[in-house]
């Protein structure tokens, strides 16, 4: 256990804001970034003003002609070399996340070492963005090119700074879009960061720009007449007042918002691999995942089993400071544990059996930290508050079911649609269910099996559009119908 925990010293020498290819100090309020785990105070950092953020788009937009310009080749070599430096920073970057995000350290490296991945992969895609020809008879050929679409803005995630960053940022660059990104006011270091090795890389000053802060910076960037395009990860209700503000300038916006995923487990499956799967889907990062599997839909037959293990296996969970990594760091801030005890509370009033947890978790030496035990509620009613809506933390419900189709119909008895995962032996099953399910995403035996180059993004309350893969490239990209008159005597 650490006790007296030793922040590391780069954290004063990060700037608090990149803009125009340089850091510099934002000029709003004083935001104190606090550690969750101690409730110690380890930096303060200065908030941008809504005026550095307008300074951001435009520098942004200047930067725009000469990076579209840039050949797709030496486009590549620079997102490559940013995959290379992210990846030789690995470990000063996961600490920093680690720290400011309260998530354990060894996630916080995968979260980096999936940045990395990101950058890399849509470097690849820079020389690949073909267009297509449309036959129009022999005296015409009408062609398509792929152009960027302009200035983008990304408002990050306090859940996953770094990794978040990259998915929307990477196949921005690719395309030969330029990038202003809004990092949580609860966690902007990586995006800082990233900013600066970007520079280290050779991107051009102004091609990727981030400010910091609360209140009105993000509704600056998103009303701003050059924004071209909005990539927002967040709750479903902020969501919607992105989408207000992004209309504008008429600019295209992927959302990527809240989800309260099914896992469905039938009499059939291999119950291990299901309570390992569902364990890890929802204490995860503390449960504080968009994608998390917070709903077992679980065949009447095998429900007492497949919970005993489910409660064996949250009692085994460590919980501790994120740097040394326990496999439960504390929720983000105090909003989050608050707004994880409300549902808590609620649910145990109404009635709710809690199996395990259901309260905070105070570690030795750690009491004052912003941990909560990892929970279960036993067979809880479809259309409860704790079954509806989304808590973003370490509670899971069990819901019972006797049927395939009463497991279906369960599944889309929710205003999102994100994620959905099956375990059963039976392929047809499994099938039947990817198809009808009410979900962006669906894993069949291994909730949330990895996949970081697969499409992902929701259907109903749970967003539009699509990011990671080939599908995250077409938010950044125009396709441009060039038709020419080719008959003879009009050239
Ligand atoms: P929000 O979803 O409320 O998003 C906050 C961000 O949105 C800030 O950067 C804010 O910037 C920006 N914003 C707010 N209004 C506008 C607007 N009109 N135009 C442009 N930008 C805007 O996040 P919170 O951190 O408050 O978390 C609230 C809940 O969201 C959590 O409890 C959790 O349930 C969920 N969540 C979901 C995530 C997911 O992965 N889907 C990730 C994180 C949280 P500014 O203040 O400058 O306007």
């Amino acid at each position: 256990m650490v006790l007296a925990v030793r922040y590391p010293e780069q954290l004063g020498t990060i700037p608090h804001a990149f803009i125009n290819g340089a850091g510099c100090s934002g000029v709003g309020a004083v935001r104190p970034l606090t550690d969750p785990a101690t409730g110690r105070v380890f930096l303060e950092t200065n908030e941008s003003s809504p005026e550095q953020a307008q300074n951001a788009v435009q520098a942004a937009k200047a930067a725009l002609p000469a990076w579209s310009d840039t050949a797709p080749g030496k486009r590549a070599d620079v997102l490559f070399r940013l995959a290379g430096l992210i990846e030789a920073q690995a470990d000063e970057l996961a600490v920093v996340e680690a720290l400011n995000v309260g998530k354990p350290l060894s996630q916080a490296k995968r979260d980096v070492g999936r940045a990395a991945d990101y950058f890399r992969f849509y470097a690849g895609c820079c020389d690949k963005l073909n267009g297509d020809t449309i036959p129009l008879g022999p005296d015409k050929t009408a062609l398509t090119v792929m152009e960027p679409v302009g200035v983008t803005v990304h408002i990050l995630p306090w859940n996953y700074p770094i990794s978040t960053l990259a998915r929307g940022v990477a196949p921005a660059l690719a395309a030969g879009a330029t990038v202003v990104a809004k990092p949580s006011e609860l966690t902007p270091l990586s995006a800082i960061m990233v900013a600066q090795l970007a520079i280290e890389a050779g991107l051009l000053d102004g091609v990727l720009n981030v400010v910091c802060g609360a209140g009105s910076v993000g509704e600056t960037l998103c009303t701003h007449p050059d924004t071209a395009h909005v990539t927002f990860t967040g709750s479903t209700q902020t969501g919607r007042s992105v989408m207000q503000s992004a209309s504008a300038p008429i600019a295209g916006v992927t959302l990527e918002l809240g989800g309260k995923s099914p896992v469905v487990v039938l009499a059939d499956a291999d119950l291990d691999a299901a309570a390992d799967g569902i364990a890890k889907g929802i204490f995860f990062n503390a449960g504080q995942v968009c994608a998390a599997g917070a709903r077992l839909i679980c065949d009447r037959s095998v429900h007492d089993d497949l919970l005993e293990k489910l409660i064996q296996a949250a009692q085994k969970l460590t919980i501790g400071h994120p740097l040394d990594d326990p496999d439960l760091g504390p929720l983000v801030s105090s909003d989050q544990l608050s707004r994880v005890e409300g549902f808590v509370v609620r649910a145990k009033e109404a009635g709710f059996r809690c199996v395990t947890g259901g309260q905070r978790a105070r570690p030795k030496g750690l009491e004052g930290g912003l941990f909560y035990e990892p929970t279960i509620f036993a067979d809880v009613p479809a259309n409860s508050e704790i079954a509806q809506s989304e808590i973003f933390g370490p509670v899971l419900i069990t819901q019972l079911c006797d049927t395939f189709d009463e497991a279906l119909t369960l599944s889309n008895n929710s205003p999102f649609g994100l994620v959905a995962g099956i375990y059963t032996a039976n392929v047809t099953k499994a099938m039947r269910y990817a198809r009808q399910v009410e979900a962006g995403q669906v894993f069949i035996n291994g909730f949330l099996q990895g996949g970081d180059t697969v499409p992902f993004g929701g259907v109903k309350q749970s967003g539009i559009g699509r990011e990671k893969g080939l599908a995250g490239l077409a938010a950044y990209t125009v396709e441009k119908s060039i038709v020419l008159n080719h008959a003879e005597g009009q050239l």
